[in-house]
């Protein structure tokens, strides 16, 4: 018989694993039993719909037999089993599509990442076994079919006589090496003890035979062995569970067993309500953001459960958009199993059940940044643009229960602090909220728009993600202080007018003249008030913002929406002196130097200059 090749990646996976990248060899006992629960699942959801169909619990379970003699480990399951074609096609690749890509990005770190998170669980049997046999007959098909493979060099398969629909999956145990031991793959209370830890909760009986002792009959010291079948896990839903029976080990398994992430999540949260509704949850706030977070792939949503049965797996109605990152499970016993996409959008029952999920997960957000910062701080890191979003998203009708949650890099502080952290230390005569917009804290920190706030010894707020700006004019104000762009036009802050009338009029010249020099590219110029060592800046009248301006102008389709730029000059710095003399000898000196301003302003703000050539060309002019 002809041994058919794994496809190349899957190869290459194989030998990874097979060289125990994966730590925790004992997982592959809970890929594999995971496995046959969902094959039995198949079976019940099948039977749901198809009336031929009949759905008797007790012949559905998983068996765990070990045979140390033979060093077999042995998986038995009355799931829907595989077909030939299903064999191949399970088995026989490991890498679907797209993820070929990751796995190249991520070659250099562990394999851990990888295990799962592809479906490659199956594979996890090669860490513990030479060989594979799997041996399956399929729902609603006659001849069954024997797969086996030695791992990387490929695999076969093979009519074979079964009579039950399922599956058997036999794993020759490795022998033992100088650093790995595998014997304990084939005890009895090892085996118990890693079913337990990781599969406790399986809906399905996880049957295993156990031996025994006990007092030999008319004899006091005697002792005979005998054998019995023993349900292994307790089959209680870990959500059906009390709180104060689970450790945070079993959450974390229970995240690891559902694959919802692949780091170890921040925080979990299980939800009890039993009143006007009833549900049961536990949802996750994961650390990392999952690797298809920004992709098309990426679709949010908690598994739904009625009563005790999956009956979806990503339900979005469940979860606002800037609370997709949450992982987790719902189960409520008010709903329908045969419930349909269209009918759940309407289920009353179910709006209920996501309003009150999204309450819960604001306030345990809450109090991990009040109990937890540093883990927040994680979480932020990874997550704060969805809060920010949820902030200006419908119309902003959320901000009420998310400003709390947001944070921003502190000038002072130099590090993120929330807007409550702000307000409760700005000083009396302190009117706004500042903050300043750029592409970086480096750069921001830099900004001549900053120079007076600065001076005056109040905090600002550095924005560099685009949603900043726009979040905050939704909120528009924080405990009744306004926020205020360190580059708006009145900054609340009183100066003495050092000006006298004279002076003013000669500037009004000037800065007409400067004015129509830049035709129309900016709506005025004048002496600045924020500035101090630099000579010049931008700043804005109105709504919209140079940052907004950038963000706006770089979307598909713009609208070509502009700020209401004012050039602003420092009358103090020398330079003001030379465009005066300008002013009164050399139209075109002027001309050249309030175009070189103008140029500058624009790059420290970080917006293209229309001609770099001219630019370059006007600065060797000053030059000679
Ligand atoms: P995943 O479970 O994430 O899909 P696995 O590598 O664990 O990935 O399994 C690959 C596929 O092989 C499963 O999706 C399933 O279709 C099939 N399979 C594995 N074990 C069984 C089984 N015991 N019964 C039926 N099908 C199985
Ligand atoms: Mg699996």
């Amino acid at each position: 018989m002809a041994k058919k090749q794994f496809k190349a990646e899957s190869k290459r996976l194989l030998e990874m694993m097979i060289n125990s990248i994966y730590s925790q060899k004992e997982i592959f006992l809970r890929e594999l039993i995971s496995n046959a629960s969902d094959a039995i699942d198949k079976i019940y959801y099948k039977a749901l719909t198809d009336e031929k169909l009949s759905f008797n619990k007790e012949d559905y379970y998983i068996k765990v037999e070990a045979d140390k003699n033979n060093r077999t480990l042995k998986l038995i399951d009355t799931g829907i089993g595989m077909t030939k074609e299903e064999l191949e096609k399970n088995l026989g690749t490991i890498a679907k599509s797209g993820s070929l890509a990751f796995k190249k990005e991520n070659e250099s770190k562990d394999g851990h990442d990888i295990i799962g998170q592809f479906g490659v669980g199956f594979y996890s049997a090669f860490m513990v076994a030479d060989v594979v046999t799997v041996i399956s007959k399929a729902l609603g098909s006659e001849e069954a079919y024997k797969w086996e493979s030695k791992g990387t060099d490929g695999y076969t398969i093979e009519t074979h006589e079964k009579s039950d629909v399922g599956t058997e999956i036999i794993l020759q145990i490795k022998e033992n090496t100088e650093d790995d031991s595998y014997d304990e793959y084939l005890e009895e209370y090892r085996l118990k003890a890693i079913i337990k830890k990781y599969s406790d909760f399986i809906r399905y009986p996880i049957k295993m035979d156990i031996t025994s002792s006990k007092k030999a009959e008319g004899s006091d010291s005697e002792y005979t062995e005998y054998t019995e079948e023993q349900v292994i896990n307790s089959m209680v839903p870990i959500w059906r569970k009390n709180k104060n029976e689970l450790t945070d080990e079993d959450y974390a398994n229970f995240y690891m067993e559902k694959h919802y992430g692949f780091d170890q999540p921040l925080k979990h949260i299980h939800i009890s309500v039993d009143g006007a509704i009833r549900y049961n949850a536990i949802l996750y706030i994961p650390e990392n953001i999952p690797y298809d977070y920004y992709s098309k792939e990426f679709e949010k949503g908690l598994e739904l459960y009625s009563n005790g049965v999956l009956i979806m797996e990503k339900c979005s109605e469940l979860l606002p958009d800037y609370f997709s990152f949450v992982k987790g499970m719902v189960d409520s016993e008010d709903l329908s199993l045969n419930i349909s996409r269209e009918i759940l959008q309407q289920d009353k029952q179910l709006k209920l059940i996501a309003k009150n999920i999204k309450n819960k997960i604001a306030s345990n957000l809450q109090s991990l940044l009040k109990d937890e910062r540093e883990k927040y701080e994680l979480f932020y890191k990874s997550f704060g643009r969805q809060l920010k979003y949820g902030v200006y998203s419908d119309f902003g009708s959320n901000k009420d229960s998310l400003q709390n949650l947001l944070m921003f890099y502190s000038s002072k502080e130099k590090k993120l602090v929330t807007l409550d952290e702000y307000v409760t230390r700005m000083p009396e005569d302190q009117k706004y909220i500042y903050y300043a917009s750029g592409e970086s804290y480096e750069r921001i920190e830099r900004l001549p728009q900053t120079e007076l706030v600065a001076e005056k010894g109040y905090e600002i707020l550095y924005f560099t993600e685009d949603i900043d700006e726009f979040a905050i004019k939704m909120l528009m104000n924080y405990k009744e202080k306004e926020f205020k762009s360190v580059s708006s036009g009145d900054l609340g802050i009183e100066e003495n007018d050092q000006q006298t009338d004279e002076e003013k009029n000669e500037n009004k010249e000037l800065f007409e003249a400067m004015k129509n020099s830049l035709s129309g590219k900016v709506k005025d110029v004048r002496a600045s008030k924020r500035l101090r060592s630099h000579p010049v800046c931008l700043t804005t009248e109105g709504e919209v913002s140079i940052e907004m301006e950038k963000i706006l102008s770089a979307m598909p389709n713009n609208e070509n929406v502009k700020a209401d730029k004012i050039l602003e000059i420092n009358i103090n710095h020398e330079v003001y002196q030379s465009l005066k003399d300008a002013l009164d000898k050399d139209q075109e000196k002027l001309h050249l130097y309030t175009n070189l301003l103008y140029n500058q302003a624009l790059l420290i703000e970080g917006l293209p200059i229309q001609d770099p050539v001219e630019f370059t060309n006007d600065i060797c002019k000053i030059m000679v």
